[in-house]
């Protein structure tokens, strides 16, 4: 170290600098592959040897890069794409810093062929920075960029690299990523010179192609598709169902304006628009893309643009949140079971319950997602019956172990777990009760009081309203000291104590109600669990068809709290191929 101080030599700032962009081969890949998509091309073809380590080469057949611009194209701060700060709100392209060919160049050794239009194809060499020539080559329109011996000169970085192996895989995944985001462009990978990928342009009526190629067969045959508009924005893709959850959180791809991020806001409304039909620890499935004006998402909050910000956050949230929402309570038919799950679900817009009673009504039909749904079940339900003389789970016809409702319907036969859906529609109800502030509620004989720190106690007096919309009455007795005098008539039984102790430390740690509320869901869930009709329990045929209708109105009635499916058909078909029938 010395004790002055000296300008840092440009090629030693943009190492530096490169550490921001370049942390991996599979970063140089995503730089790569966004220039070409940013330049229009059609396929782009990449080339590896040693999981990037040895050698990047990708290729494309974009607009190419004008002759007299190569030099400039790899040094900072030269970007064809931005000119003024303004443009800077209305960025559609992927890139527009400036700085990724040259953090790359400093750290690499590059070779850059472009052919711009119809001019003919001039290569530039460059070593750390270094121009070693420029002269013409052969290449049809388009652009190569190779970079091999990534951090040869910076050995520090080079000990960060994984082996050849997790490399690649890293570098597969980010293409995906960006494939996934680019249906009409088709890629290649090789991977020391044998093929291993092959992404074929689709349109957007074969995207189940694509997406089968990218996400796997169990995804396109649980996945929905998703189409919303509102509040300026516009919302498309595809969700699995929730009984397709995943242990960890790798099938998530979220993209704003065609970029790929990761957004805690983001990440939030889904999980939110999710936890009721997933079990805690699983995670969702989907992919997702969100179009908004640019100017109302600030793209250059991060160096690698992984992140953004959005103006009106709250607002994108509760779009995303809703119709999300939306899209999982009424998913479209794509097998028989989800067939049921769908018309149960239509068949719930039409009808209201009141004291327990069904009332027909006529159907509410809000979003256009609801209206697709409904008209293509009208056609199909041939007609949708209000007295429900074919019920869609038809008729109980007993009981297996103690554990399943056999019932016939039109289609064949239909078995349902009887405690899945009866905790589904305690849920469900009690939800309502909770969100319309009736929850039933209990006196109880003897009075439960609590001990608390002051700081607990002042929230039971000034939350006290928060309390009455859970079915709670308390009171504060002393300083330490706060009495419960009614609770909710779920609860009577339950570990009261624990459950005061426990909402007053999530408002104590989180102080909003979003997180208590969820915490309040969480609780319903076990509660219903614990209310749901439990397996063994004999019944009467009549309580078996009551159930069967409870289920058919009740939302998200598909799937139990934790995600498994509560009910499947078999249709004749089946089981016709069961006995082999027919052949
Ligand atoms: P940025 O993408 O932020 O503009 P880069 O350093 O990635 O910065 O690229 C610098 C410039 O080089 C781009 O603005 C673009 O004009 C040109 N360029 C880079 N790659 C390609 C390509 N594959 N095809 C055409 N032009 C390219
Ligand atoms: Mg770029």
């Amino acid at each position: 170290m010395t004790e002055r101080i000296q300008k840092l030599s440009p090629l030693l700032a943009n190492q530096i600098a490169a550490g921001e962009v370049v942390g991996r081969p599979a970063s140089v890949v995503k730089e790569l592959i966004e220039n070409s998509l940013d330049a229009g091309a059609t396929q782009i073809d990449i080339d590896i040897e040693q999981g990037g380590i040895r050698l990047i080469r990708v290729r494309d057949n974009g607009k190419g890069i004008h002759q007299e611009d190569l030099t400039l194209a790899l040094s900072r701060h030269a970007t064809s794409k931005i000119t003024h700060l303004d443009d800077l709100s209305q960025v559609m392209t992927l890139g527009f810093r400036g700085e990724a060919l040259a953090s790359i160049s400093s750290v690499s050794r590059v070779t850059l062929i472009s052919a711009f239009a119809t001019q003919s194809a001039w290569q530039i060499n460059a070593e750390a920075e270094h121009i070693l020539a420029l002269q013409p080559a052969a290449h049809p329109a388009g652009t190569t960029i190779e970079v091999r011996d990534l951090f040869f000169n910076t050995p520090a970085r080079r000990k960060f690299l994984r082996s050849e192996k997790t490399e690649f895989d890293h570098l597969d995944e980010l293409v995906k990523r960006l494939a996934l985001a680019s249906f009409s462009v088709g890629f290649t990978i090789k991977h020391n010179q044998h093929y291993v990928r092959q992404y074929f342009p689709a349109t957007i009526s074969q995207a189940s192609n694509r997406l089968h190629a990218l996400c796997g067969e169990a995804f396109v045959e649980h996945a929905v598709h998703i189409e919303s508009e509102g509040a300026g924005m516009h919302l498309t893709g595809w969700l699995a169902s929730p009984t397709f959850s995943r242990s960890q959180a790798d099938l998530q791809y979220f993209y704003v304006n065609g970029r790929i991020v990761r957004d805690k806001l983001v990440a939030h409304a889904l999980k939110t628009a999710y936890h009721d039909v997933l079990y805690r620890e699983r995670h969702p499935a989907y992919i997702l893309f969100l179009e908004l004006l640019p100017s109302q998402v600030d793209v250059n909050v991060h160096p690698t643009k992984h992140e953004v910000r959005f103006r009106e956050g709250r607002v994108v949230h509760d779009f995303i949140l809703r119709s999300v929402q939306d899209a999982l309570s009424s998913m479209k038919p794509t097998s028989s079971a989800s067939k049921i799950e769908a018309k149960t679900a239509i068949l719930s817009l039409q009808h209201v319950v009141h004291d327990g009673e069904v009332k027909k009504e006529k159907p509410i039909v809000e979003t256009h997602e609801q209206l697709t749904l409904y008209r293509s079940l009208c056609e199909d339900m041939t007609p949708i019956q209000n007295e429900l003389n074919h019920p869609p789970l038809g008729d109980a016809l007993g009981q297996l172990h103690g554990i399943y409702i056999l019932a016939e319907n039109t289609e064949g036969l239909v078995l349902v777990d009887m405690h899945a859906a009866h905790e589904r529609i305690v849920y469900e109800k009690m939800k309502a009760a909770y969100v319309q502030q009736t929850i039933p509620t209990q006196l109880l004989l003897i009075p439960i009081t609590i001990v608390l720190s002051e700081r607990e106690a002042d929230l039971v007096e000034s939350e006290q309203s928060f309390f009455q919309t859970l079915g709670f009455c308390v009171a504060r007795m002393s300083k330490e000291h706060i009495v419960i005098r009614e609770v909710p008539q779920w609860l009577a039984d339950g570990p009261i104590e624990q459950l005061i102790r426990d909402i007053l430390a999530d408002l104590v740690e989180h102080g909003e109600s979003a997180r208590v509320e969820e915490h309040i869901f969480h609780l319903l869930g076990t509660l219903a669990c614990h209310h749901a009709i439990r397996a063994k329990r004999r019944l009467t045929l009549p309580e078996m068809n009551a159930l069967l209708r409870e289920i058919e109105y009740t939302k998200h009635s598909g799937q139990c709290n934790h995600g498994r499916p509560t009910v499947r058909q078999l249709s004749l078909t089946d089981l016709d191929k069961l006995f082999l029938r027919g052949r």
